[in-house]
C-alpha cells in the first residue's frame, strides 16, 4: 500500500501494491495522480503532500516576477516527466503563499526543497537544468 496525495484536491489515495502508480487517477476528483505537469499547489495541499505522501516531495518555490524561475520552470517540468512517479514534483508560488514561504525560511527564489518522511531533507537555490535537477534530487533519497 502506497499513500499518494493528489496535487489537485489534496486527497490521500491508497494505492494497493502492484498497481501502476503512474496510471492511477485520484479517487475523489478523478484527475491523474501523475501527469508530468508539476501542479502549483496551495499551502494546504503542500502540507498534505509533506505529511501524508509515501514518496519524496520536491517543491519548486517560485514567483511570476522572477526571471530565473521562468527559465527553470520548463526544466523542472521536464525533470518531473522523467522522475515521476518515484518522486512528486510540485510548485509553490511564494507570492500567493507568503506565510508558508516565511515559515519555510525562503530567502531567494527559485529554491527547491526536498521533503521525505514528513520533513525537509535538502534544499538548493538558483535555477538549474533538467539534468542537474535530477542529479541533485536523486542524491537526496
Ligand atoms: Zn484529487
Amino acid at each position: 500500500m502506497t499513500h499518494i496525495v493528489c496535487s489537485y484536491c489534496g486527497t490521500t489515495n491508497r494505492i494497493p501494491d502492484g498497481r501502476d502508480l503512474a496510471s492511477g487517477n485520484c479517487g475523489k476528483c478523478g484527475r491523474p495522480l501523475f501527469d508530468g505537469h508539476p501542479v502549483d499547489v496551495s499551502a494546504v495541499v503542500l502540507e498534505k503532500h509533506i505529511a501524508k505522501s509515501d514518496i519524496p516531495v520536491l517543491v519548486d518555490v517560485w514567483a511570476p516576477w522572477c526571471g530565473p524561475c521562468k527559465v527553470m520552470g520548463p526544466q523542472f517540468e521536464a525533470a518531473a516527466k522523467e522522475a515521476e512517479p518515484g518522486l512528486r514534483f510540485v510548485k509553490l508560488n511564494s507570492d500567493e503563499n507568503q506565510a508558508l514561504s516565511t515559515r519555510l525560511g525562503i530567502r531567494g527564489i527559485p529554491t527547491m526543497i526536498m521533503f521525505n518522511g514528513g520533513k525537509e531533507v535538502a534544499r538548493v537555490s538558483g535555477a538549474m537544468s533538467r539534468t542537474d535537477i535530477l542529479k541533485w534530487a536523486r542524491a537526496q533519497y
